[in-house]
């Protein structure tokens, strides 16, 4: 299969889309990356690996934190977590809070904002610092030690979090978070402000693909079964409200975030990422989407 080749096609093809989607600017300093970015790396387990276009600059990751927050409370607390959040697509808007009050606070799955608040109250609980975990998680996970949060993206995010305040007390009230508000919202914060470029996140998400197992340094993160687990709620629930739509047309467990970042992986061979920062009207990246549903198109391969 020529993956350069297929790359490099939809590198010159995917241009006319990246002025139609919009940049998320409900966070300040998100609104700031101009819509042109383009850029995909797609990472073998052999190490070998495809880039085009902007591959290599480091972008806002946002919700695609929620995949590796879950991943380390997953290793914490193994099945025990879904005591604290469901695992079924919610059917409303990522940052929604009408499902908690009628569902006792408990959040549908931990790809949503509520839930990804009680992931985020897990790792509070157990590291001293939540956001330095997930930071040196993501440092060993991509082999790049250079990640870190951008903390002017941590600060926009935090002076226009009351939503995800207003949820997070809520849960409290029901007694779903076990640490302060503050506290876990300045984590999440941080966490979802991580910068990471294409080829970081697709190295990073490589073990999803391989067992569990980061292929180039041997390191367990999960076993086969709960990988399994994560990849399948990574199809139902890892794309916003539009999950079904993104599993017709691309065919692939994937992770999304507003910073316009999509990861990907097919199990067994390779993990992909691409940025595009124009976003849908669901929040996922308008091109990013076009350019995942091109690619399994073109090489006919999906997990389907
Ligand atoms: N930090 C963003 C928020 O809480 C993450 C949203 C996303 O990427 O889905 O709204």
């Amino acid at each position: 299969m020529d993956y350069a080749h297929i790359l490099q096609r939809i590198h010159r093809d995917i241009a006319p889309l990246l002025t139609q989607g919009r940049v998320a600017d409900y966070i300040p300093e998100l609104g700031k990356v101009p819509a042109t970015h383009f850029g995909m790396a797609l990472v073998f387990a052999d190490g070998r690996s495809h880039c085009v276009g902007d591959a290599a600059v480091p972008f806002s990751i946002q919700s695609i934190s929620k995949l590796f927050a879950c991943t380390l409370a997953f290793q914490l607390l193994g099945e025990d977590l879904w005591q604290r959040v469901g695992r079924e697509p919610s059917g409303n808007a990522f940052n929604s809070l009408v499902q908690l009050e009628y569902e006792q606070g408990k959040p549908r799955n931990p790809f949503i904002n509520a839930g990804a608040l009680v992931v985020t109250d897990v790792l509070c609980s157990r590291f001293v610092q939540a956001e330095t975990a997930m930071v040196q998680f993501l440092r060993r996970l991509s082999g790049n030690p250079a990640i870190d949060y951008d903390p002017r993206v941590a600060q926009s995010e935090r002076e226009h979090a009351d939503r995800n305040r207003a949820m997070a007390y809520f849960m409290k009230d029901f007694g779903r978070l076990e640490m302060p508000v503050d506290k876990v919202i300045d984590a999440y914060c941080r966490q979802c402000a991580i910068t990471m470029s294409c080829e970081d996140l697709a190295r990073a998400a490589l073990f999803l693909a391989h067992g569990g197992v980061v292929p180039w340094s041997g390191e367990r993160v999960l076993d086969a079964s709960p990988t399994k687990r994560l990849s399948a709620l990574m199809l139902t629930c890892g794309t916003y409200d539009a999950a079904g739509d993104f599993v017709y047309r691309v065919g692939l467990p994937a992770k999304s975030g507003v910073g316009g970042g999509i990861v990907a992986v097919l199990p067994g061979r390779w993990a992909v990422c691409v940025w595009s920062p124009g976003l849908d009207h669901s929040g996922n990246s308008l091109a990013g989407v076009q350019a995942l549903e091109w690619l399994t198109t073109l090489s006919g391969h999906s997990i389907f």
